[in-house]
């Protein structure tokens, strides 16, 4: 059992600093973020050594070798990045492998969203993907000529009894009867197994290693077994299909690559890997090194694909890209940006030890990015109408606002002001206490950008909700230009009534309420799904600016968060996803409008 430590709490992950120092323990730097300053990681470190060593001629080939049976969550990102990374600090390559060896659950879709993915984040493979399958027939000779040295053999026995013989790591297994099998019996036998001679699961080619090596991959590993089933790439050519074990430490080979990056379960399986090679492949010039790291796992979040592929088969969310998805689609639709998926990556580093990294973490990054590219707009989700009792009822005047405080070159926009607005239900209260700064019966807020309001009256509707607020404004104080600059504390964004336009607004929240979904014994992931992971707010007013927005664009709601326009929405129909929430930044925004 790994053990799980949640390593960066919320409040690290809002100084990354502090919580990688804590983590990462092959980081020997204060300033981890930037990859050219920081101290190299234990990775970086072995390949330096062997290029200085000129090992495969000082070559760096790193790939990335998903299995097509899912979509790609941000732990493969977290690979990808690693994998992309190292080859291009190190003027190397990294090739797209698809691990496809296992035909009953892998499919074209998975392979084009993995495309997909890898290219969105904002790297580029070598050449063409390659493909396991396009090893099939290679592996197959390589099997028989592991036959013919003795070293591999059919077995007749059942899975089940293959599963009894293995023995427990602290008792040595039994050998099969099959064992000592006659080459020419075993080359007869796996031939006929290739032609479709026999049922499903009735034969396996296993080799034949050590039934007592303490390494329990090492005790006569299966290599091949028979499975009729149709697959992606090469259709019904073959009835067996060689095991990921036997596939993988080949493929690297087959591929050239000379850091074999991944996840520290793979660990164990190293040995077999190497013995595999050393069986087949005198020269020993060139080996492929394998690498372990510890996974990524975020804290609240589920990061398999077989329990992703249930929540989307169980349709508790709405396919692989729902934004409350850890999946690189999901987060895309999100709004999360490749740069802030970077910059997290860059953060959690490599570690040799499993860890738990908060989810605020990633958020911290994506709030990061955002806070920089972002435009600034008014939008109000949960509206309420104000009317301004002294405002000219046919006047509409442009207020202009800045884009983004945060980028110069973004410069400013003109939004239409008038005597009926829309503020939040939540900036107003009847009975409001001492320190709330936002609008109450005969208090005073400045509306963003126009003028200092105060509230006169206000009518409740049957079911004692606010329906209207009455306010004066007083036009001496516009901001920027009125004689007038009163210091009020509060500062409220709006929407001009008549020009707005109505979006639908969709808030997400955790999907999961426990902290580790996946780590209780006694019960499933889902017993533990968030009721409440989306709110739909369908009359939010926006600015009319936003009747016209392209799916993907990204805002910042002042005051509110940062929004990614979905693809659902339509010409004057927007739909906005909450990306992330604001930190509460009341008091500076208040501070920017009086100075
Ligand atoms: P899952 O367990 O989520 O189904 P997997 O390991 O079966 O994932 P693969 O398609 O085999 O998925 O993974 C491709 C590569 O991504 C492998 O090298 C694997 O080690 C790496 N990888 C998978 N999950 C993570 C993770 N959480 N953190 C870092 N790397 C990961
Ligand atoms: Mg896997």
């Amino acid at each position: 059992m790994i053990n799980r430590v949640i390593l960066c709490t919320f409040a690290a992950a809002i100084n990354p600093e502090i919580s990688l120092k804590l983590m990462d323990m092959s980081h020997t730097t204060d300033e981890p973020v930037d990859s050219e300053k920081r101290a190299l990681n234990f990775i970086e470190t072995i390949i330096e050594e062997d290029k200085l060593n000129m090992k495969n001629g000082g070559r760096v080939h790193t790939r990335f070798p998903p299995e097509p049976n899912g979509y790609l969550h941000i732990g493969h990102a977290k690979s990808i990045c690693l994998n992309f990374g190292m080859a291009e600090k190190y003027g190397g390559k990294c090739n797209l492998r698809f691990d496809d060896t296992n035909p009953e659950k892998e499919e074209t879709e998975y392979v084009e969203s993995i495309m997909e993915d890898v290219k969105w984040l904002g790297f580029q493979w070598d050449k063409e993907p390659y493909y396991a399958s396009d090893y099939f027939d290679q592996l197959y000779e390589w099997a028989v000529k592991l036959i013919k040295k003795g070293v591999a053999y059919v077995d007749d026995q059942p899975q089940e009894m293959i599963s009894q013989q293995r023995g427990t790591p602290t008792r040595p297994g039994t050998e099969s009867p099959f064992r000592n099998r006659s080459v020419d019996e075993n080359i007869d036998l796996f031939a006929r197994m290739k032609n479709g001679e026999f049922p499903n699961g009735s034969r396996v080619l296993r080799a034949r290693i050590d039934m007592t090596s303490p390494n329990m991959h090492m005790r006569d590993p299966v290599m091949y077994r028979i499975l009729q089933a149709d697959h992606h790439r090469t259709g019904d050519k073959w009835k067996i299909y060689p095991m990921y074990d036997f596939a993988h430490g080949e493929s690297d080979f087959l591929e050239g690559i000379t850091h074999s990056l991944c996840t520290l379960e793979f660990e164990v399986h190293r040995p077999l890997y190497d013995w595999f090679i050393d069986q087949l492949i005198d020269d020993k010039s060139y080996r492929p090194r394998q690498i372990e790291f510890a996974r990524l796992n975020l804290s609240y979040t589920v990061m398999s694909k077989r329990k992703l592929l249930e929540l989307v088969k169980n349709n508790i969310v709405k396919g692989w890209d729902d934004p409350r998805m850890p999946t690189i689609a999901g987060l895309r639709r999100r709004g999360y940006t490749p740069a802030s998926i970077r910059a997290f990556a860059d953060r959690i580093g490599v570690a040799k030890r499993d860890n738990v990294i908060d989810v605020g973490l990633l958020e911290f990054s994506v709030r990061e990015d955002l806070n920089k590219i972002s435009p600034r707009v008014m939008a109000v989700i949960d509206p309420v109408k104000v009317i301004l009792t002294n405002y000219p009822d046919d006047k509409l005047e442009d207020i202009e606002l800045v884009n983004n405080p945060e980028d110069p070159e973004s410069g400013s926009r003109k939004v239409p002001f008038g005597r009926e607005l829309f503020i939040e239900q939540d900036d107003f209260m009847v009975d409001p206490p001492n320190k709330y700064f936002r609008l109450g019966p005969g208090r005073e807020v400045r509306l963003k950008g126009a003028y200092v309001i105060r509230c006169e009256s206000f009518e409740l509707d049957e079911k004692g909700a606010v329906k209207t607020i009455y306010c004066t404004y007083d036009p001496e104080t516009k901001s920027g230009s009125g004689p007038k600059q009163p210091k009020i504390k509060g500062t409220l964004h709006w929407v001009e009534a008549s020009s707005a336009v109505t979006a639908e607004v969709r808030l997400y929240d955790r999907l999961f309420m426990d902290e580790d979904p996946a780590g209780h014994k006694e019960k499933d992931a889902l017993e533990f799904m968030n009721p409440d992971s989306l709110k739909l707010l369908n009359n939010c007013k926006v600015e009319p600016m936003l009747a016209t927005v392209k799916s993907g664009d990204k805002f910042q709601f002042q005051r509110i968060g940062y929004f990614c326009v979905d693809p659902d929405s339509a010409t004057n129909k927007p739909v906005f996803n909450r990306t992330v929430s604001l930190k509460d930044n009341w008091a500076k925004v208040s501070q920017k409008e009086q100075g």
